[in-house]
């Protein structure tokens, strides 16, 4: 047996079989293929490269209908190359000589090819390099769909222990039989960890070298609240974890008893708990665990869901009623594609980025490509006549961007109108402050919209500098460094002298040690993964806020992130709130 430490960042007990993926070169495998099997895979190739191309054809008509002819001709390159018979007999030649899976060779061979076009004089040639590799990537995709070597080999409940793993891989893998993650790299509020919670499904980041260690169908239990992942667990830790895993079910069954229950303190103040929501399922959740209302849908998950296929007027229209409809009588606030940073849009993007996170995502991103951005709105503005939507704009750092988005939503309602299309024109408009720059205006931002929503996870990455997804600064990743603080009471007193609406929607408000403290700022409408609701209204119906409000104000008095938790751990477990005595006068 050997056990291994990192993050536990995704809470949840699994046991089960590894699979190893190595995604940071490519998700790929190398299998030898034995000669009588041969022709198999050759024909596997070609079932890949048909079912690839009529796609392909497909993902086309459905762009040129949305988005008009000239955004198309970018799909024409990629069926070229399929269709092209030197291009896929090469393959063929290297699946037969090589003996090896179809995978691979593709792999090897876009590569190899790309790099040559890469080195090209002609732009226009090398601009060839990019559409094989994403020619590469679709036929692998094709390929991992219609193959012998995948995770159904393995018999049982698999854990997927890898070096990185995209949110978007994590969506994929979390709905096949995989009962856990234990991962190399990663954050407490890495969209990863996050898609995990959705799935709720546990995950062990920052595992150094775990791929190295493991292999194939390793039995292995991970152990996403200690942040453990065991190797070759002996009888008596696997009945030990056994028994643990049954608890957590019995204690997540009780915490569905408190569905019913209001979300006050013991002096009686409201505080309204929302759901964050990624994925569809997550909309039955929201209600069995007792969440009032929609504070955050990421809709850039439906894109990723769909991708490399773009979501149509109808998905958006579909996705967004269904969202109103379950949390009426409550608002659902739909955010605006958060694209581009980690959450990588290449069917989007169209250009490379060295610093992505600091680069165009969220709002620069949809503002840069309007087509896309028409789509969503004219989804969102028809959805709101099925209930109380309201529209939320990511990464907004200026004022302008918001009054630029108002001219833009102007023009695609006027289309509506002209088209005689029903839509809900007053539909309120909002910002995630989630940018240093923006909380730092956030009274000039509140004379400019409808309501406020506060991204602690990007807004702790960019007030600290400190990478969200790195585990090597999990330590400097502090909810509680007094910038926070001072950023978050300010952005919410200048929301409350505006009269306007805010709530907090990062990973802080669904913590149990730091949604107190956010009550104590001022902070009335929380919004989380709806399996932490349970956890964090028990937690508020224990506490007075009147004293909340005092132990947020000392707080303020503590020169380091450290200091403040000791400080409100202690004054939260002790009863009434009392300075430590280092600090008294
Ligand atoms: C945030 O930044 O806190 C937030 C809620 O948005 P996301 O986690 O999707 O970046
Ligand atoms: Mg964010």
């Amino acid at each position: 047996m050997r056990v291994l430490r990192g993050l536990g960042v995704s809470e949840g007990i699994a046991i089960g079989k590894a699979v190893c993926i190595e995604t940071r070169v490519v998700d790929v495998y190398r299998f030898p293929i034995p000669e009588a099997e041969i022709e198999r895979e050759v024909e596997r190739l070609r079932e890949a490269v048909r079912r690839t191309e009529a796609e392909i054809r497909g993902t086309r008509r459905r762009v040129v209908r949305d988005l008009g002819e000239e955004l198309a001709g970018i799909f024409d390159a990629h069926v070229l190359m399929l269709a092209d018979s030197a291009f896929v007999e090469r393959i063929v030649d290297r699946i037969r000589s090589e003996r090896v899976n179809a995978e691979w060779v593709v792999h090897r061979t876009t590569e190899d090819l790309a790099e040559r076009f890469s080195q090209l004089d002609e732009p226009h040639l090398r601009e060839r390099a990019t559409d094989l590799l994403d020619v590469g990537r679709y036929l692998l995709r094709m390929l991992q769909g219609i193959s012998h070597h995948e995770i159904s080999e393995i018999a049982g409940p698999v854990v997927i222990v890898a070096d990185d793993l995209t949110p978007s891989d994590a969506v994929r893998l979390g709905r096949e039989r995989v009962v856990a993650f234990a991962v190399e790299s990663g954050g407490r509020t890495s969209h990863t960890t996050i898609i995990a919670r959705s799935l709720n499904l546990p995950l062990v980041a920052g595992l150094e070298g775990a791929t190295q260690l493991v292999t194939d169908a390793d039995p292995v239990v991970v152990d996403g609240g200690e942040g453990v992942l065991v190797l070759h667990p002996t009888a008596q830790v696997l009945a030990d974890y056994d028994d643990r895993r049954q608890d957590l079910r019995r204690r997540e069954q009780e915490a569905l008893a408190t569905r019913e229950l209001p979300a006050v303190t013991r002096d009686g103040v409201e505080v309204r708990l929302m759901a964050n929501i990624d994925l569809p399922e997550e909309i039955d959740e929201a209600r069995a665990f007792g969440a009032d209302g929609v504070g955050l849908y990421r809709s850039e998950f439906l894109y990723i869901e769909r991708s490399p296929a773009l979501p149509t007027e109808e998905d958006h229209l579909a996705i967004y009623r269904r969202l109103a409809e379950a949390a009426a009588p409550h608002p659902a606030v739909i955010r605006t594609y958060d694209l581009g940073g980690r959450k990588l849009a290449r069917e989007v993007m169209e250009t490379h980025e060295d610093n992505p996170v600091l680069g165009l995502r969220g709002i620069r991103l949809t503002m840069a490509r309007p087509q896309i951005f028409r789509t969503q709105l004219r989804g969102l503005y028809r959805a709101g006549l099925f209930g109380d939507v309201w529209v939320m704009l990511p990464l907004v750092s200026t004022v302008e961007e918001v009054r630029r988005f108002r001219g833009f939503a102007g023009r695609v309602m006027e289309e509506l109108r002209s088209e005689g299309v029903p839509f809900r024109p007053d539909i309120k408009v909002g910002v995630m402050i989630e940018v240093p720059s923006a909380a730092l205006t956030a009274d000039l931002l509140a004379r400019e919209v409808d309501f406020f929503s506060i991204g602690t996870n990007d807004l702790i990455q960019y007030a600290l500098a400190v990478d969200r997804n790195n585990e090597h600064l999990a330590e400097l990743y502090q909810p509680l460094h007094p910038a926070l603080l001072r950023m978050i009471r300010f952005v919410t007193e200048s929301a409350s002298a505006a009269g306007i609406e805010i709530s907090v929607c990062g990973e802080m408000a669904a913590d149990v040690r730091y949604a107190p403290l956010l009550v104590g700022l001022g902070l009335r409408r929380l919004s989380m993964s709806p399996r932490m609701v349970p956890a964090i209204k028990t937690r508020l119906r224990e506490l007075d806020c009147a004293e909340l409000e005092v132990l947020a104000r000392r707080a303020g008095d503590f020169a380091t992130a450290p200091e403040v938790e000791a400080f409100v751990r202690s004054a939260l477990a002790a009863g009434p709130v009392e300075r430590p005595t280092s600090l008294r006068e």
